[in-house]
């Protein structure tokens, strides 16, 4: 990360994976373009068209851009103008923190001491009380690194991705918690519940970083802060009892499921203690305002 790549004839640098043109590699600032790309561990030479003295890019998507998608992708071949690949020269790295001593595990250490608390929201993510198998399928969702079907394509598995959940669009980490329409749904039932207005975020790391700013009375906030957690986690796991199971989803079973998990959660907050199951599913809403 902290390794600046110079652009020489490509074939030691990945085109989505690393950060040669920009100050981050190129699938994270084109999250909607990377989820149709042909190969997205294809080195920069693979995409670069050498006829004698001149060169172009040739970017390989399996489909045409959706209307959405355009400006992204006129975005991406202006940055890309600027670049040519050079044929006789090798790729290179500079260690970006000494430029001219190279790497030293000092400067390493300082830069990450600096950045710890910028980067990823690992404050929202590594939540106390939700199971560690929730904060890590949270860390991963982050991260984009959950089994989806767009993620099991990036490493090489041959699927059709389509959306098991509506069916109508391919299945991405943040169209299934974020975007798909019982996901929406689920967040609406939160937004109303807790009476806040909000628009969902792009992706799972944003709407970390927004959600411990959303204001409610401080009693509410340990509660408030596992709500994420709860959500990703009632998703996922309809999403795989729907796939594997071969479960139907219903929106009140889904309710349900997250009601519990916020009841099993809560019991260890005082406020919680004197509620029992019944009450979270029957007067959810009374028991909210009595926070
Ligand atoms: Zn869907």
């Amino acid at each position: 990360m902290k390794c600046k790549l110079e652009l020489g004839n490509g074939k030691d640098i990945l085109f989505w994976q690393d950060t040669w043109c920009m100050v981050r590699p190129l699938k994270e600032v084109f999250q909607d373009l990377f989820r149709f790309v042909d190969n997205g561990l294809g080195t920069v030479d693979n995409l670069w068209c050498q006829v004698r003295d001149e060169g172009e890019w040739r970017l390989n998507f399996r489909r045409n851009p959706y209307d959405w998608e355009v400006d992204s992708m006129r975005r991406l071949e202006g940055l890309l103008k600027d670049f040519s690949v050079l044929p006789d020269r090798s790729d290179s790295r500079t260690w970006v923190l000494d430029p001219k001593c190279g790497f030293s595990v000092r400067s390493c250490y300082r830069s990450l001491q600096a950045n710890s608390q910028e980067e990823f929201p690992a404050d929202s993510v590594w939540r106390s009380i939700p199971p560690s198998k929730v904060t890590f399928t949270m860390w991963a969702a982050c991260l984009l690194k959950l089994p989806t079907i767009d993620s099991l394509k990036r490493r090489g598995i041959v699927l059709a991705n389509r959306c098991e959940m509506c069916g109508v669009t391919e299945e991405t980490c943040n169209h299934l918690f974020l975007h798909y329409k019982v996901a929406s749904e689920l967040w609406a039932f939160v937004a109303y519940s807790f009476n806040i207005s909000w628009c969902i975020p792009q992706s799972v790391e944003q709407l970390l970083f927004m959600w411990p700013k959303v204001k409610l009375p401080a009693k509410g906030r340990k509660l408030w802060l596992m709500i994420p957690h709860a959500v990703i986690w009632t998703i996922w796991k309809t999403r795989n009892d729907v796939i594997f199971k071969g479960e139907t989803r219903q929106f009140d079973k889904i309710i349900l499921f997250f009601k519990g998990l916020i009841f099993h959660w809560s019991r260890s907050l005082d406020w919680a203690s004197r509620y029992r199951f019944e009450d979270f599913v029957f007067s959810w809403e009374s028991l909210l305002k009595s926070m």
